[in-house]
């Protein structure tokens, strides 16, 4: 998975070139990656790789290192139940 021209399904050298947009048909806003633990919200954009052959649609994160909680991060709903932060949630 070194080239990104190469599909990860079919294996052909044919994924399309140029941003590729994904929009939900109500708002109009681009599909979010959402984290929920401990009530938090974390919205990082997700990029679609399409493939021109066999149509297989790969998808990734633009800042995977957006998805981590940190201590800083606020929850949500005020309301939320809190869980102790774990070692492991970062
Ligand atoms: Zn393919």
């Amino acid at each position: 998975m070194s080239d990104p021209n190469i599909c990860g399904k079919c294996g052909a050298k044919s994924v399309l070139k140029g941003d590729i947009g994904l929009r939900t048909s109500k708002d109009l806003e681009l599909i979010m990656v959402v984290r929920k633990d401990h009530g938090i919200e974390k919205k990082v954009l997700l990029q679609p790789r399409v493939c021109a052959k066999c149509g297989y649609v790969d998808l990734f994160v633009e800042s995977p290192q957006n998805l981590k909680i940190t201590s800083s991060d606020k929850p949500i709903n005020p309301d939320f139940k809190h869980r102790p932060l774990l070692e492991s949630d970062f």
